[in-house]
This record gives C-alpha cells, sequence and structure tokens, in this order.
C-alpha cells in the first residue's frame, strides 16, 4: 500500500496507479485560454499532478469574466489573467511547475509557445485563435483537446493530427466569429472537466479517448450526443 499523500485517492484508479502518476507528473500540457473553460481544465489538471502546465493568456481580468472564471476574485479586476491563475493554482499544488505566458497567439509565435506539449487543451471562444491553435497542433503533432461553449450548449472534440478529424473538418459554413459568446459557469465547468478527463486520458495512454468524434452537450434537454466526425479532403489538416 502507497504511503497516504495527495494523491491517494486517485492512485486507488487501477487505469491510473503510480506509474500513470509518475507520467502526468511527467507531463507538460499548454492550456490556451485561461477563461470558462480555462478555470476548471487548469484547475483539475494542477490538482491532479500534471508536472508542467504552460497558461496562455494575453487578457486581463474583468467583471463580466467573474460569472464563471472561479480562477480570479473582484480584487484581481485588470490584473494578467494567467500570472492571476497561476498564483491561484500554485496555492493548490506547489509542487508542480505553473509558467504564464502573457502572450498574443500568432502565426508567428504559435508554434513556439505550444512546442514541447504532450497535450494541447484550446479554452479560446475566438475562432481565430483556435484556427492558429489548431494548425500549429497539426504541424507540430500534437494531441489536440478542442472545447467550446455557447450558453447551455456545448461541445468537445478529441484532436490526433494526421488520424482523425480537426474542427475545421466541420466548420465549413459556420466559421463566423460572433464575440461575446453567451456563456453559463455551470456549462463550462461541465465542458471544461470533460476536456481535462480527456487531456488526462491522452497523458496515460488510454484507450477511451473518442479522437475524431463530437461529444455534444444540450444543456436544455440534458443530453449528450456522440458525432463521428469525418475527415474532409480539402481541410487545411490535410495539406
Ligand atoms: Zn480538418
Amino acid at each position: 500500500m502507497a504511503a497516504e499523500n495527495r494523491y491517494s485517492r486517485q492512485l486507488l484508479i487501477s487505469q491510473l496507479g503510480e506509474a500513470g502518476q509518475e507520467k502526468l507528473a511527467r507531463s507538460c500540457v499548454t492550456v490556451v485560454g485561461c477563461g470558462g473553460l480555462g478555470s476548471p481544465v487548469l484547475t483539475y489538471l494542477t490538482l491532479a499532478g500534471v508536472g508542467h502546465i504552460r497558461l496562455v493568456d494575453c487578457d486581463t481580468v474583468s467583471e463580466t469574466n467573474l460569472n464563471r472564471q472561479f480562477l480570479y476574485r473582484e480584487q484581481d479586476i485588470d490584473q494578467s489573467k494567467s500570472r492571476q491563475a497561476a498564483l491561484f493554482l500554485k496555492e493548490r499544488n506547489s509542487k508542480i511547475r505553473l509558467e504564464p505566458i502573457e502572450a498574443v497567439l500568432t502565426e508567428e509565435n504559435a508554434e513556439q509557445i505550444l512546442q514541447g506539449s504532450d497535450v494541447v487543451v484550446d479554452c479560446v471562444d475566438r475562432i481565430s485563435v483556435r484556427r492558429l491553435v489548431g494548425h500549429a497542433c497539426q504541424k507540430l503533432e500534437i494531441s489536440l483537446i478542442e472545447g467550446g461553449i455557447h450558453g447551455f450548449y456545448g461541445y468537445v472534440l478529441p484532436v490526433q493530427p494526421g488520424k482523425s478529424a480537426c474542427l475545421e473538418c466541420l466548420e465549413t459554413n459556420r466559421a463566423k466569429e460572433n464575440l461575446p459568446v453567451p456563456a453559463l459557469g455551470a456549462v463550462a465547468g461541465l465542458i471544461g472537466s470533460i476536456q481535462a478527463v480527456e487531456c488526462m486520458k491522452v497523458l496515460l495512454n488510454l484507450d477511451g479517448v473518442h479522437f475524431g468524434t463530437l461529444l455534444q452537450y444540450d444543456g436544455i434537454y440534458g443530453e449528450f450526443e456522440e458525432i463521428p466526425v469525418k475527415i474532409r479532403p480539402d481541410c487545411s489538416c490535410q495539406k
């Protein structure tokens, strides 16, 4: 029986165990966007002991974030999100490396910022940034956990570059930027938590990651639906 420690309860999970815990400790995950989805993703990866977490966000905290982004307090308004998030998380797990990156992702720097990650978790609301992240992950061959919300709706799509469909395979016609996105904290919490689970499954090399399958959540009816997404031959991910 392993000594009692912070991870005792998750070490009891047969798919995790000591070996899995070591894998998590050796892993590097980049979370792009420290907002509504980023809050649960970052929190659960931190608590689970992922060894190196990069927090990418160029924004500052605003009052409109506080209905869902539980990483921040009222007194954090106007402070850097990635830095405040790292401070919040450090108090919950001082044993891991939290690296705030206050950068605007661009064509020029995206690959440089994301390289070295075992998994990237996409938690942004801008389609233009989502595309940049997707393209960089394709190029770097890094698994990507996409997630998004819109009011009571949300989705998760795990992407394995070169092997499964990406978000753009799906998004031919509805790729219009329409901000701000309607957002409810509890829905962001649910979708972000699923992203965190899928991310840890990839890190642990478990079989159950549904790469290329869109998991859609309809909170109005309380229903989940799984939709297999076909690779679109003319998609940018195939070039
Ligand atoms: Zn594609």
